[in-house]
């Protein structure tokens, strides 16, 4: 919790920094062209900032130093207890620094401070302290081999990793990502976002701070058809690690393809169903959970709640009752700690979910609640909370990921109709079922085709459980001790003796 008031933020963010170099080889530098671009804080619609542009030759350094640290092994070959006691000095670090961190985000993506700070903040210095721990727990194994032999099967970190990450959770999906990576004893080159690369890189000074070796952790900001494309064509960098958008995820493969057949992980986009049987547990419960499902950050989230899928026995009651949530989940001043949600990442992106809410309109769906800009005296990029009533599968508003505060609520007729809807998708990410049956509540979690599938609840998280996609939503799983395999080789030393 924070308890700094709006009067101080508005303050802070008038004094925020303004001028953000690259981080490489543990120090601030300009790019190489010594080109920058803008910072637009899309509550506002104004510039704030100038960040160095990467490009090629950026990368090129950055990963040069990355393998450099990764051959002297001045990070891999430390102790896994000395790794860990610096990564926990990071994590420790973070949490020190989380207003300021928190600040970061909100100015870049427009999302509530409150939520910066005690939710994107503290499960980015959660991932990276969970995986500090991970260093000396996790065991290689021995095979069964017999008498004679010593197999062993063991773990190593891969070399020199490339992070490239999105601005909905920046610092969090980047820490989702480099917790494993470095617990594993690898290189990392970290391209954020270019909407939110701030915290990534005060972190990298945060990392030296806390006694990462320098050149172990690079971050490099910059535009994805330069940057992003340089590090995922780059012959000495052994893996990607994305999370995107799946047209972006698939270039990544490619990129793979035309260079090094470096290992490619993917967190990409979802359309999640969320099934609300005819049985459902408590419907009041079912219906809070689904309004902040699909409108908490805005709806700019991979598992959004973005399709209810309802029994039309219960159908009418749930609209009435999604009715009345709606208001509570209007926009405000992100800068405000009383605001619930903030604004979209653009205006380009606002209008892009507008027009979905139009497309809707169009094919014959209903707007139940909200379907307009929001505050636009104030410059910034806001939507109101959206209910789309009387959406039918084949809607584009049931099948493309909005990624904004737009709800999508298609009725059904049984449990098989709500299962094959579920599964219409190209994605795969999230679902959730609500049944007080037990018997069809597992049935259905087993039918559905996704990643994670929450029952009786929405969005129960924990840096334990694996996070990611079936289908189109990806491949390789994020958290969990599960996520450092992505990081690492598996090799077989077999002793004769
Ligand atoms: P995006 O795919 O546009 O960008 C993601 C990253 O890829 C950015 O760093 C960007 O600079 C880079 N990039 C863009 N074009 C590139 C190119 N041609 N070559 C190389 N790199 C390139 O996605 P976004 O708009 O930042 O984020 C929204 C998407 O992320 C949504 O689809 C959302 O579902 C997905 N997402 C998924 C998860 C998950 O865990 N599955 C989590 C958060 C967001």
């Amino acid at each position: 919790m924070s308890t700094v008031t709006y009067d101080e933020w508005r303050r802070r963010a008038a004094d925020a920094r303004r001028d953000w170099p690259a981080f490489i080889a543990g120090k601030t530098g300009p790019a190489a062209s010594g080109a920058t671009f803008a910072m637009v804080n899309p509550a506002t619609g104004k510039e704030w900032a100038q960040v160095a542009s990467g490009d090629a030759a950026d990368i090129d350094r950055a990963v040069a130093s990355g393998r450099a640290a990764f051959e002297d092994r001045r990070w891999a070959g430390q102790k896994p207890r000395e790794r860990k006691a610096v990564l926990l000095r990071l994590a420790e670090l973070m949490q020190k620094h989380k207003e300021e961190l928190a600040l970061l985000e909100t100015l870049a993506v427009g999302k509530p401070i409150a939520q910066a700070v005690s939710i994107d903040i503290r499960a980015a210095s959660e991932a990276i302290a969970y995986y500090a721990e991970a260093c000396d727990k996790v065991y290689d194994a021995l095979a069964p081999t017999g008498d004679n032999d010593i197999a062993m099967i063991v773990k190593e970190p891969l070399g020199v990793v490339g992070l490239v990450v999105p601005w909905n959770f920046p610092l969090m999906m980047a820490c989702w990502k480099l917790g494993p990576a470095l617990a594993a004893g690898n290189s990392v080159v970290l391209k954020p976002a270019e909407q939110s690369p701030l915290s990534a890189l005060r972190l990298g000074e945060l990392a030296v701070e806390a006694g990462l070796p320098e050149g172990v952790l690079n971050v490099v900001p910059g535009f994805g058809h330069t940057a992003g494309k340089a590090l995922g064509l780059h012959p000495d960098v052994d893996c990607i690690g994305f999370t995107g958008s799946t047209e972006v995820g698939k270039l990544f493969l490619i990129y793979s393809g035309q260079s090094n057949l470096k290992k490619v992980w993917l967190e990409c986009g979802g359309k999640t169903p969320n099934i609300l049987m005819a049985d459902c547990p408590d419907i009041d419960r079912a219906v809070a959970a689904t309004a902040e499902g699909v409108f908490y950050n805005a709806g700019e989230m991979c598992t959004s709640a973005s399709r209810l899928l309802v029994d039309r026995h219960i159908k009418d009651e749930v609209v009435e009752k999604l009715k009345a949530h709606t208001p509570a989940w209007a926009p405000g001043d992100p800068l405000d700690p009383a605001s619930a949600n903030g604004s979209l990442i653009s205006h380009g992106h606002m209008e892009t979910v507008l027009g979905f809410i139009d497309s809707a309109r169009g094919e014959g769906a209903n707007v139940a609640a909200g379907g307009n800009r929001a505050l636009a005296a104030t410059g910034g990029a806001f939507v109101e909370p959206t209910l789309l009533d009387g959406v039918t599968p084949t809607m584009r508003v049931a099948n493309e990921e909005i990624f904004g505060p737009v709800l999508s609520i298609i009725e059904f007729d049984g449990e098989d109709e709500a299962i094959k809807i579920a599964n219409s998708s190209i994605y795969g990410l999230g679902a959730a079922v609500w049944s007080s049956n037990i018997s069809t509540a597992h049935r259905m979690a087993r039918r559905v085709r996704a990643g994670i599938v929450y029952v009786n609840c929405f969005d129960a998280d924990d840096i334990t459980t694996p996070f990611g996609g079936y289908k189109q939503s990806g491949i390789g799983r994020d958290k969990s001790l599960h996520a450092i395999d992505k990081y690492t080789e598996t090799k077989t030393i077999w002793i004769r003796i």
